[in-house]
C-alpha cells in the first residue's frame, strides 16, 4: 500500500493539469493555425470565444498576423473540470514588399469611393464571420493553383513610396484565364462582379468560421450557396481591381483573423 501511494498522487496530479484525449495538429505561430479534437462532451473556449465543435469533437483555432505569442486554451471536460492548455507561437518576421506605379484613383479614393469600400468591406467582413456547421477545415488543403508566388502573407508593403496596411494574401502570378480549383470542399458564402479593390471577388466557407477568399478574378463560375468540392473550378485567373498585372490574391481566414494560406497547404493531416 506505501508503494501505491505516491503512484496515486502523481496520477491525481497529472490528472488535473493533462489532457487525457486532447489531440493538437498545425502550426504554432503567427498566421498559423490549429486543428483540434477532444473527447466528446467536452467545451472548448478561446479568446472568449466557445468554439463550435464537430459531432467527432473537431474544432480550428486560427492565429492572425500580429497575434500575441502567448495564447491559452480552455477545456471544460464532460465531468466540469476546467483545464488550461497555454499555446507558445513563434513569432514571425515579415518582408518588406515595394510596388510603384499604382494609379493615383487607387491610392487615394475619394469620398464617393471610399462609401462604396465601406460597403463592400461590410459584405465581405459578413460572409468571413460565418460560423456554419460544415466540415471541411478539417480536411487537407490544396494548392488553387500552380504558378510563381509574386507576393507573400504578412509582407509590409509601400505603394508609390507610402507604407501602407500589410499584404494578407498569398499571390500566384498566372495569366488571365487560368482556372481556380477550390482548395477544399465548402459553400460559396460571397461572389461579387466587382469591388474597388478586390475586383471580381469569390468567399468560400469552409466551415467553423474557415474562409477562402479569391481576389482579382476574370471570371466566377459559382454561385452563392453553392457547394462546391474541392478541386473543383470555381473561377478564373483575371486582373480586376487594384493590380498591377494578373495574378490570384487568395486568402485564409479564421473569422477576422487572417491566416497564411502557405501554412494551411503545408499541414499534414
Ligand atoms: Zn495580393
Amino acid at each position: 500500500m506505501k508503494k501505491i501511494l505516491p503512484l496515486l498522487c502523481l496520477a491525481l496530479l497529472f490528472g488535473s493539469t493533462a489532457f487525457a484525449g486532447l489531440i493538437l495538429n498545425g502550426e504554432l505561430s503567427q498566421g498559423g493555425f490549429l486543428r483540434g479534437q477532444v473527447p466528446v462532451g467536452t467545451q472548448v473556449f478561446f479568446q472568449e470565444k466557445h468554439l463550435r465543435l464537430t459531432a467527432e469533437g473537431q474544432f480550428i483555432i486560427g492565429f492572425g498576423r500580429d497575434a500575441a505569442t502567448q495564447q491559452t486554451l480552455v477545456l471544460i471536460g464532460a465531468d466540469g473540470q476546467r483545464r488550461i492548455k497555454p499555446l507558445h507561437l513563434r513569432q514571425r518576421q515579415y518582408k518588406i514588399q515595394r510596388i510603384d506605379g499604382i494609379r493615383s484613383n487607387m491610392m487615394a479614393p475619394n469620398a464617393t469611393d471610399r462609401q462604396r469600400i465601406a460597403v463592400e468591406a461590410q459584405l465581405v467582413a459578413a460572409a468571413r464571420q460565418r460560423d456554419s456547421k460544415l466540415p471541411f477545415f478539417y480536411q487537407p488543403f490544396a494548392w488553387p493553383l500552380k504558378g510563381r508566388i509574386s507576393g507573400v502573407y504578412g509582407s509590409q508593403r509601400i505603394l508609390n513610396g507610402e507604407p501602407r496596411r500589410p499584404h494578407y494574401g498569398l499571390d500566384i502570378a498566372a495569366p488571365t484565364g487560368t482556372p481556380v480549383l477550390s482548395p477544399a470542399a465548402g459553400r460559396v458564402s460571397l461572389s461579387h462582379e466587382g469591388m474597388f479593390f478586390s475586383g471580381k471577388t469569390l468567399i468560400i466557407d469552409h466551415g467553423h468560421g474557415l474562409s477562402s477568399s479569391f481576389l482579382h478574378l476574370s471570371e466566377i463560375l459559382v454561385k452563392e450557396g453553392e457547394s462546391v468540392k474541392k478541386g473543383q473550378p470555381i473561377a478564373r485567373v483575371g486582373a480586376t481591381g487594384r493590380v498591377t498585372g494578373p495574378h490570384l490574391d487568395w486568402r485564409i481566414n479564421w473569422f477576422d483573423q487572417r491566416l497564411d494560406p502557405q501554412l494551411l497547404v503545408k499541414a499534414r493531416q
